[in-house]
């Protein structure tokens, strides 16, 4: 098998240069950069956390603020607080019919494009969203290292399409950021765990089950060399439906269906929250019990089993594409946050019978494997060999609405194929070429990544003139196309845009917004987000106690009053580190009245629903 080495353009990066290595997650997204050989993860302000949750919220007066805030405003503002981007991205809105209702923001569509969210009267591409998401990664970074980064490699699941990796790819141009390389999750979690292993010849399962997607990939290790022999996967499946099976099992316990919630996007989102806590708090316990919500592992156990089931056919389709079997794999390792779910170690233990691998944190191992990679496109990483593969099949459209596969799913990437076609029609002068990804025999079953038209071929009888289409795939994954009619060398050459993709215009005016943007000083945008962060909360946690006086003590009111209070005098001050301080000492006391008033109002709310259904 020819083994392509990665691009190693040594001396295109300067010496000190930080190149970022990005995961940009469904949930909660991470970066990391290599610092003398080990990858480094950056935490937050706090110095608590590596992830930043994938979550934005546009305030009243149109400010933006990403991440730990943000969440904060899933349930006070659900219309304006926008999460699981990923799930959106390169998508239309027919891709999305069943999963919009589940969303407590709004998703339009727009004709022949991306979809766009709707915040007020505002609209925003996931790709813009996304940019913004990686933005604050990259400042993140910068403050704390007070260099600037400009580079980056970033994680896509492996399964992504054309589309889901151009949109990666534009997000992190919009961001300021010149994107070295898209890498896939599991081959870039199989790069941190081969950091760290000692065996130099391995055959390795990469098990990667996020909030929003899965990928399984089969990996053959040897010296440095990381070769995928096979890929498998699903864009829309993770932690976020398992969640909504929750939910579902509550509603149905009530005797109510998923649209009892349609009208109350504030309740429908505190009943996500509440179900992801029992989902979380069940991984380390055998039942859960909050207010009137309850669950024990046993019945989790059976409302997931169908989930993981799917998760381990195509786990075996994987290894049947790698020509293995289960008894083949030397160990597994585990990515994502939803394996952490018992049901899932245990069901992957059984299939498997080895062991698995948790050394490394699920949550920040597709980072670290990102920023070695960087390492290795800036030179640091000499011995390191990268041999990926195309998830799905490429093919055209052909006489009767056939899929004609042109690059088979699982073939290595870099990859340059050729085919020849013909006419149909005599005299025929122009040839539609319409480009697919998928599996199925129809077209009409694939995903359409684009087409265009081979025009000027010189009369000819049918079945003379001979076509040949060239499709190029990249190391990211993209794909160019080019068709060429070979006796007159009639030529056209496109590089796929989605169907549905920005158009050159659009990304330009974004870039410059992006631009503008980043012209504003990183102090004083810290500056400027801590207040925007403390004037949001002034104005919730006002809301909260005048909403929840009920359920609050006096004393309770009065030390939170003072707090915030306190809060409102420091928004004037230029230090950012004193806004931070009051906003903390607000945030850890109003938490766990928080939580008591959301079980609460949930309670009460339900059981309204009940009586009046
Ligand atoms: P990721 O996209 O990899 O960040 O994964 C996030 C998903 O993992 C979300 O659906 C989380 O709810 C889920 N998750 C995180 N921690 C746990 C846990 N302890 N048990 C079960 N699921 C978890």
């Amino acid at each position: 098998m020819a083994k392509i080495s990665i691009n190693m353009k040594s001396g295109e990066v300067a010496a000190k240069e930080i190149i970022l290595g990005i995961d940009l997650g469904t949930t909660n997204s991470l970066v990391s950069y290599v610092k003398d050989g080990r990858p480094v993860l950056v935490k937050d302000r706090t110095g608590q956390s590596t992830l930043v949750p994938s979550v934005l919220h546009f305030s009243e007066s149109g400010d933006l603020i990403v991440g730990d805030a943000a969440k904060d405003k899933l349930m006070t503002h659900p219309e304006s607080t926008i999460y699981s981007v990923k799930r959106l991205l390169g998508k239309a809105y027919q891709d999305l019919s069943d999963y919009s209702n589940r969303l407590s923001y709004k998703i339009i569509d727009v004709e022949d494009q991306l979809v766009k969210v709707q915040v007020g009267d505002k609209f925003y591409s996931p790709i813009e969203l996304s940019a913004e998401i990686l933005k604050h990664l990259k400042q993140r970074v910068e403050s704390e290292l007070k260099v600037t980064a400009n580079k980056a490699v970033i994680t896509v699941p492996a399964y992504f399409n054309d589309a889901q990796r151009q949109a990666t790819r534009d997000a992190g141009k919009l961001a300021g950021l010149e994107v070295l390389r898209i890498i896939n999750e599991p081959t870039a979690a199989a790069l941190a765990y081969g950091d760290q292993s000692e065996d130099t010849d391995e055959t390795i399962a990469v098990y990667d089950l996020g909030g929003g997607t899965f990928d399984i990939s089969i990996l053959q290790l040897s010296d440095g060399v990381y070769d995928v022999l096979s890929t498998n996967g699903d864009t829309f499946l993770g932690g976020d439906d398992v969640d909504e099976l929750i939910i579902k099992h509550w509603l149905e316990e009530r005797g109510l269906t998923v649209s009892a919630m349609d009208e109350d996007k504030t309740l429908a989102q505190s009943v996500r929250l509440k179900a992801e806590q029992a989902k979380k708090h069940l991984s380390a316990n055998n039942s859960f019990a909050s207010g009137d919500f309850t669950l024990d592992r046993e019945i989790f156990d059976t409302l997931i089993s169908p989930l993981i089931e799917t998760t381990l056919a195509k786990t075996k389709a994987a290894l049947r594409d790698a020509e293995l079997d289960s008894t083949d794999i030397d160990k597994i390792i585990l990515v994502g946050g939803s394996t952490r779910i018992p049901l899932v170690k245990e069901k992957l233990s059984q299939l498997f019978n080895v062991e698995i691998y948790n050394e490394i944190d699920p949550d920040e191992v597709v980072a670290m494997g990102a920023a070695l990679q960087a390492d290795s496109l800036a030179g640091n990483q000499s011995d390191l060999l990268l041999l990926d593969v195309t998830p799905l099949s490429l093919g055209i459209e052909t006489v009767g609405g056939l899929m004609d596969t042109v690059i088979p799913r699982n073939s290595k990437v870099p990859a340059s194929v050729a085919k020849s076609y013909t006419t149909s029609v005599d005299g025929q002068a122009n040839l539609k070429v319409a480009v697919f990804q998928g599996e199925r025999d129809l077209v009409e079953h694939n995903r359409k990544l684009g087409e265009f038209i081979l025009k000027g071929i010189p009369p000819m009888p049918a079945g003379i003139p001979k076509i040949k289409v060239h499709f190029v795939i990249d190391a990211d994954g993209i794909i160019k196309i080019k068709a060429e009619e070979e006796r007159t060398q009639t030529r056209t050459e496109i590089t796929i845009k989605s169907q549905y993709g920005i158009s050159e215009e659009e990304m330009g005016k974004m870039l410059i917004d992006s631009i503008k943007n980043a012209k504003v000083d990183m102090e004083t945008k810290a500056l400027v987000d801590a207040k925007n962060e403390g004037s949001a909360l002034v104005f919730s946690a006002e809301k909260f106690i005048k909403q929840n006086k009920a359920i609050l003590s006096e004393e309770e009111i009065a030390t939170m009053s003072r707090q915030v209070a306190d809060l409102k005098a420091v928004l004037d001050v230029t230090d950012k580190d004193v806004i931070y301080a009051k906003i903390t000492v607000l945030n850890e006391y109003s938490e766990p009245l928080a939580e008591r008033a959301m079980n609460h109002n949930i309670s009460m709310a339900m059981k309204g629903q009940s009586l009046k259904d």
